[in-house]
């Protein structure tokens, strides 16, 4: 396959079959926005209830939270955000364009910068003529100047007289400033985590790469407690790391040889992290970040408990009072999606399938009456998807041939497609196309449920 325009080829089928659409598409787009279709708000919701089934329904020691995406200034006074949440960015004195700093750096001349000051960053982009403007191929940059991720909100009608709150850059403070409501209200035990899955803002500039990096994302992050002088933090480390790769090789399916890992160096790192990896995945743009791992030790719960003037250390069974010290594994479920459509997508002879795990697949089963037009089909069809409905996300077409209802089944991944012909008024059986093989099954109606069931874990 050739893959050299592989970020084109997914951006226009998903657009083709109702996945992504760019934001505010009518009124001329918004850039770094971006709207999910029906294929794709069913994928989105799949891959989100697995990583909720997994990290929490799936385990005893993992608890929920969904706290408000609008919050209180000092949290992100607290967290560090408002002073350091923000990216170092250039503009292009010729065309305009602005850009990261390190993002262009990194793509000019494949250096990593995080962690440089904004001296060192413009010492690189000004001493190196290779550090083009992407857009207009000009080397004539202002100087780097850093712009808060944040979004401000206000709060309150009456002008003069509001008060400033934050949209919030990521879900991981609610799990902070909610933990003392937790451990006072439910029987958790260090060690613990709470997971949240939700929106989060950030005023990021990039060009393209389509869900990648967005104003707006979801997050899926888990806070894991623990007792830093019970547990030693390396091996718990150790296993959020296999517990990732496990989610994404295994539930998710992802070729492994797409993956690896990256630790932070220490200029990287924030200050307040012991160690950082990220997990990273081989995009259509290069291998970039998808999942963060970082030991944040008793930091947060320490700069909300002075913030805040409350005490928010816990009592262990012993009487010992402890500020737990945190792991924290954080995902972008819509990174998640963009590199599920990377590694499903498949170009074949005369088809393109999305190859996805049929546990994620937005629809589980196609049916189709033969024709269109012999209403005793389309009644038999109907009879069908309104059954199989009962027990999975199946959707009915009736447009154009069998050929085209397969091929637009096909590029959104569904596993099962189920034709309803004149045989079937005789015999009660319908034929069953299995999406990668193509191979195709007769099989009675009645049976119809336990077969797809069996064939659908
Ligand atoms: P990056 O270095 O890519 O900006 P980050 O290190 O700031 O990311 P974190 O704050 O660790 O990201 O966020 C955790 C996860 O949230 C990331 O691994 C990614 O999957 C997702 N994420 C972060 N920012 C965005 C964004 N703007 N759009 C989509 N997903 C994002």
């Amino acid at each position: 396959m050739d893959e050299s325009n592989l970020m084109d080829k997914i951006t226009a089928l998903c657009k083709r079959r109702g996945l992504i659409f760019q934001g505010s598409e009518i009124y001329g787009g918004l850039a770094n926005t971006y709207d999910y279709g029906p294929a794709g708000t069913e994928l989105l919701r799949n891959i989100r209830n697995l990583w909720w089934d997994y990290f929490v329904h799936k385990r005893s020691d993992v608890v929920g939270l969904d706290a408000s995406v609008i919050s209180h200034q000092e949290i992100w006074r607290a967290s560090g955000h408002t002073a350091g949440f923000a990216d170092a960015m250039v503009d292009c004195r010729n065309c305009k364009l602005r850009m990261r700093a390190d993002h262009l750096i990194e793509e000019k001349i494949k250096k990593k910068v995080e962690g440089k000051s904004l001296q060192e960053l413009e010492e690189i982009i000004s001493s190196n003529k290779d550090v083009i403007c992407p857009n207009c191929g000009k080397h004539d940059w202002t100087s780097v100047r850093k712009f808060n991720l944040l979004f401000p909100v206000n709060l309150g009608i009456i002008e003069g007289d509001q008060s400033l709150a934050y949209l919030r850059g990521e879900t991981a403070q609610g799990m902070f400033i909610n933990f003392k409501n937790i451990v006072d209200s439910s029987r958790v035990k260090l060690p613990f985590g709470i997971a949240q899955i939700g929106k989060s803002f950030r005023n990021e500039i990039t060009p393209g790469n389509s869900v990648f990096r967005t104003l707006e994302f979801e997050q899926a992050e888990l806070e894991y407690f623990f007792d830093s002088e019970e547990q030693d933090w390396k091996k718990l480390f150790d296993a959020w790391k296999n517990t990732m790769w496990d989610f994404v090789t295994k539930a998710l399916n992802i070729n492994e040889n797409n993956l690896r890992w990256r630790e932070h160096s220490d200029e990287e790192r924030s200050f307040y992290s012991k160690r950082t990896e990220d997990l990273e995945y081989k995009f259509p743009f290069g291998f970039k970040e998808l999942w963060g791992l970082a030991y944040r030790t008793d930091y947060d719960l320490k700069q909300h408990g002075k913030f805040s003037n409350k005490d928010l250390s816990i009592v262990d069974p012993t009487g010992k009072k402890i500020t737990p010290h945190v792991i924290e594994p954080a995902v972008g479920i819509n990174r998640l999606l963009l590199m599920i459509l990377s590694d499903s997508y498949t170009e074949e002879k005369d088809r393109i399938v999305l190859k996805l795990s049929p546990k994620i697949a937005p629809y589980k089963v196609a049916v189709f009456p033969l024709l269109a037009n012999k209403p005793e089909l389309v009644k038999k069809a109907e009879e069908i998807y309104k059954s199989l409905k009962e027990n999975f996300v199946t959707v009915f077409d009736g447009r154009g041939n069998i050929g085209k209802r397969y091929f637009a089944q096909d590029e959104i991944g569904t596993p099962f497609c189920i034709t309803v012909d004149f045989e079937t008024l005789e015999d009660n059986a319908v034929t069953v196309r299995d999406r990668d093989t193509m191979n195709q099954k007769r099989i009675k109606i009645e049976n119809l449920v336990a077969y797809l069931q069996k064939k659908l874990v």
